[in-house]
């Protein structure tokens, strides 16, 4: 064994990939506060005020809404295994590696699963839901909001509408949209909801915020069969999360202050004035992305502001350029997922990395590898036209 270890002290990074982002300094404080019981009376209170913020964020009156003790996948694992019960038909929308996900957890709760498959870059058609709910008995329909393996935004409305016309649950996945787009889980009648703390909330990962309504909850307390996870089993820790503050786990007090301040944060901003920070600063980047030449991967209409995919220019070598940012800018981006490895670049602008420095740098920095690298573009054409954007 080795009687040397290396000091922690990790790079500053500019966290412009898919997740995690970065944290505002208020949530690095808050999380070295010293720790306090999970039963303590000073932790309910704020347990309490975590659940009135994130419905703040969800746009909810759910009662049952509170954060989930693991990352995203945990959010999504919960909301699958809550409302699945062995043999049930779930229809689940195919168009990136979330919604892949999805499939193959929802099968391990044993769920039937029916795929509802979109070409990889666009939005499902509420037309093709209504397809795969025609033979009846669906009993959920599971979808991505913000697809972070292609960069897409999924208008939720009217897929929902179909899906309620068959009387089938809807449940989302807004891991990298709650924060940074409007996610309306009363308005758009959205069943079950989860998220994940390190996108655009801007929070370290560790906690998914979820949210299931009056029906989705009452179908929860009536299943017939165990839910498979215990952990996971909202059944039960819906008892900490309310008014009985019974044990089941040990909530992990130290992320929990981290969200609260967190969603402190989001308060504070104001939902509406944080979208259209989102939105402005996406509007930008894409702007100076597409001076310099390279193409937005998504449908048009249909892009996050969140995540912004580009297609990697012929020529370029995706893995260099993206060490390159790493290793002399410490700027972090993502490369593409599954079939997108090597051809995509996916540029993340969430919660408290999304900003006008943020997008003048990495334009900047970019420009300097890629013409280092042999692509051909103008000088400062990226950074002017974002500037453009911003006047
Ligand atoms: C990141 C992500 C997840 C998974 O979250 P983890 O925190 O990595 O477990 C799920 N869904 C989407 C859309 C994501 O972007």
């Amino acid at each position: 064994m080795k009687t040397h270890f290396s000091d922690l002290k990790p790079s500053p990074r500019i966290l412009l990939g898919p997740g995690p982002s970065n944290v505002h300094p208020r949530v690095l404080r808050a999380m070295a506060t010293p720790l306090v019981g999970h039963l303590d009376p000073e932790f309910l209170v704020i347990m309490d005020e975590t659940k009135d913020l994130l419905r703040y964020v969800f746009q909810t009156e759910n009662e049952l809404t509170i954060p989930v003790s693991g990352t995203g996948s945990a959010g999504m694992e919960a909301s699958l295994c809550n409302i699945i019960e062995p043999g049930d038909k779930v229809a689940v929308v195919v168009k990136g590696v979330f919604g892949e996900r999805m499939c193959d957890v929802a099968g391990r709760c044993g769920a039937q699963v029916k795929r509802i498959e979109v070409e990889w870059g666009r939005v499902v058609e509420p037309d093709q839901v209504k397809a795969a709910l025609k033979d009846g008995d669906v009993r959920v329909v599971a979808l991505v909001h913000a697809e972070t393996s292609t960069g897409v935004l999924q208008p939720l409305e009217e897929v929902s509408q179909v899906v309620h016309e068959h009387g089938a649950f809807l449940l989302v996945d807004t891991v990298t949209s709650l924060g940074g787009h409007p996610v309306k889980v009363d308005e758009w009648g959205i069943d079950i909801c989860y998220s994940g703390s390190q996108k655009c909330l801007s929070c370290p990962p560790g906690l998914a915020p979820i949210t299931f309504n009056d029906k989705a909850a009452e179908a929860m307390r009536n299943r017939k069969s165990k839910v498979q996870s215990w952990y996971l089993d909202m059944t039960m820790v819906e008892k900490y999360w309310g008014q009985e503050r019974a044990y089941h786990h040990t909530a992990p007090i130290t992320m929990n202050y981290a969200l609260r301040e967190a969603l402190l944060l989001i308060y504070e901003e104001g939902l509406e004035t944080r979208f259209e920070r989102h939105r402005l600063n996406h509007q930008a980047l894409l702007a100076g992305l597409q001076a310099m030449g390279l193409e937005p991967f998504a449908q048009a209409g249909h892009r996050l502001w969140t995540l912004n995919a580009v297609r990697v220019p012929e020529g370029v070598e995706d893995a260099k350029v993206r060490r390159r940012l790493l290793d002399e800018f410490s700027i972090e981006i993502g490369g593409g997922l599954g079939p997108l490895k090597g051809r995509i670049w996916r540029i993340g602008l969430m919660g408290y990395s999304s900003s006008k420095r943020n997008v003048l740098l990495f334009l900047g920095a970019l420009e300097t590898v890629l013409r280092q690298e042999g692509y051909q573009l103008e000088a400062g054409a990226g950074v002017a036209a974002a500037t453009d954007v911003y006047s």
